[in-house]
C-alpha cells in the first residue's frame, strides 16, 4: 500500500494537513490504525502523524487509577 506520510509540528499543522484531501488519517500512536491499514480494512492515501503536534497522548502518560 502507497500513501503519504506527513508529521505535524502542532495543532494548527495538522489541522491544515488533514484538510488537503479527502484520504486522509490521523496517527497519534498507531496501535489501531496500523493493523487496520495492514489488513487492508483502512486505505488512506495520507497519514498525518500527530506524534509531535502535541495532540497526541501516549498512553504511558496516564496515570493508572486503582480498579474500584
Ligand atoms: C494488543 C492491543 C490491545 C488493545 N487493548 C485495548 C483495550 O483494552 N481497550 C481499548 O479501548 N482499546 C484497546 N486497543 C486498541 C487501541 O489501544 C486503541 O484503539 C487506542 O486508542 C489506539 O490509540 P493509538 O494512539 O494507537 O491510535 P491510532 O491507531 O494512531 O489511531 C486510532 C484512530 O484514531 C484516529 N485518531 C488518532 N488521533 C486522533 C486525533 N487527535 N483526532 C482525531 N482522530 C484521531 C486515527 O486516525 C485512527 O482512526 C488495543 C490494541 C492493541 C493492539
Amino acid at each position: 500500500m502507497e500513501f503519504a506520510f506527513e508529521r505535524a509540528a502542532g495543532v494548527a499543522e495538522a489541522l491544515e494537513l488533514a484538510s488537503a484531501g479527502n484520504s486522509v488519517k490521523y496517527l497519534a500512536g498507531g496501535t489501531n490504525l496500523l493493523d487496520l491499514m495492514w489488513e487492508g480494512v483502512e486505505r488512506p492515501e495520507r497519514v498525518v502523524d500527530l506524534s509531535r503536534s502535541g495532540c497526541a497522548t501516549p498512553a504511558a502518560s496516564t496515570t493508572p487509577l486503582p480498579n474500584r
